[in-house]
């Protein structure tokens, strides 16, 4: 029996990807649809085999209590909103995957954790970069020592925003410009491809003085991270630089790129050492069918998902640390961390 979703929030990813990947998972099915435009939503559920009973307003979510098909939500609505739709689905006694960040704040990240903890559901932060092969061979190569020890990461995760009334730039929807949107992948594929947690970071932030896109949040972010075993990580991010998301791992005996590495597609692997350079072949399968298998197995087989709750909420306090930096113009040292810790 697959587990029923009901999706939170009918906007572009929900359209442009989640719907389509329920029809290529093996273990998810989608059941319900809660959103703010009754017609679109209606048309969307027709094309999606579900029934006008299926569909929901924001005011009628707790009316899928009843619903013993919908074991779980997927909450894919502007960050600030995640915890009351979280804390409301922890209430009607619904699993909840939430799209990243995981919220816009660290405590309002912890409330989410905290409710879906006491209410004894599982909460899982929707990273699917860290589901795909791409991403799960870079990080085996580096734990078998392909590379020699690890040394430096590059990474970077820029695009142009336009300024059409968004959300995501809006402080109090989006809780910060590129870096909790799209810097938010160099930071947590840093702690997946290392393991480790950073100990110590510092960002400068900057905005085109006059642009419009950035009265409330920020452009550009370069920003560092330092990890225990000395590995630095080397950040960039921006809203208003062309496309570019890739990554390099540099190691003693080779370095390993993913160009792209955040795409939603196209991801190549390449290991390169002075002498040679070779792409890794990996077959492509759908980010988000594979995330939400995931979390789909884990709800069945009661078990915790490979980025919990937990992991959001890490990166969180990273992301307030980083703009802490940027505000004092100094490193900021975090809670000295071994990964398995942010589970206590
Ligand atoms: P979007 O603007 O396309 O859609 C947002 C949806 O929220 C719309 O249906 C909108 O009607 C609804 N909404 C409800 N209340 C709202 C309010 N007060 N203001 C604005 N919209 C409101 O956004 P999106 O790109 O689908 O992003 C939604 C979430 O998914 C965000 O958390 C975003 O960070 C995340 N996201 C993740 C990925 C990924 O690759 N994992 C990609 C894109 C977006």
């Amino acid at each position: 029996e697959r587990v029923g979703y009901a999706v939170i929030g009918l906007g572009e990813l929900t359209t442009e990807e989640l719907l389509p990947a329920f029809r290529l998972s093996g273990r998810s099915r989608l059941a319900a649809i809660v959103s703010g435009d009754r017609d679109e939503a209606l048309q969307k559920a027709r094309q999606h085999g579900l029934s006008d009973a299926d569909v929901y307003s924001y005011e009628q979510f707790e009316e899928l209590r009843g619903r013993e098909d919908v074991q779980a939500v997927f909450i894919v609505l502007p960050n600030s909103l995640h915890r009351e739709y979280a804390e409301r689905a922890a209430r009607i006694g619904k699993h909840v995957l939430c799209e990243k960040p995981l919220s816009d704040t660290p405590e309002n990240a912890e409330a989410m954790v905290r409710a879906c903890r006491e209410a004894g559901v599982r909460l899982m932060t929707a990273y699917r970069i860290q589901y795909t092969p791409h991403h799960q061979l870079a990080r085996e190569l580096i734990e078998r020592g392909e590379l020699g020890r690890v040394k430096l990461i590059n990474s970077v995760n820029t695009q142009v925003e336009a300024n059409d009334g968004q959300w995501r730039l809006k402080r109090e929807l989006a809780g910060g410009g590129s870096l909790p949107d799209v810097g938010l992948y160099c930071l947590n594929t840093a702690r997946f491809l290392t393991g480790e947690e950073p100990y110590e970071v510092f960002a400068y932030t900057h905005s085109t003085p006059g642009d419009p896109r950035f009265k409330e949040v920020e452009e550009s972010v370069s920003f560092i991270l330092r990890f225990p075993s000395g590995i630095i990580a080397n950040c960039l991010t921006s809203y208003g630089a062309a496309q570019h998301r890739a990554l390099t791992v540099y190691g003693e005996d080779a370095n390993l790129s993913l160009d792209p590495a955040f795409t939603y597609t196209n991801l190549r692997v390449v290991q390169a050492s002075p002498e040679a350079a070779t792409e890794h072949l990996v077959r492509e399968v759908d980010q988000f069918a594979l995330e939400l298998d995931h979390f789909s197995m884990c709800v069945q087989e009661d078990l915790t998902p490979y980025t919990p709750g937990e992991e959001g909420l890490q990166d969180q306090r990273i992301l307030a640390a980083l703009y802490q930096s940027a505000e004092q113009g100094r490193p900021v040292q975090l809670e000295r961390l071994e990964g398995r810790d942010l589970f206590r």
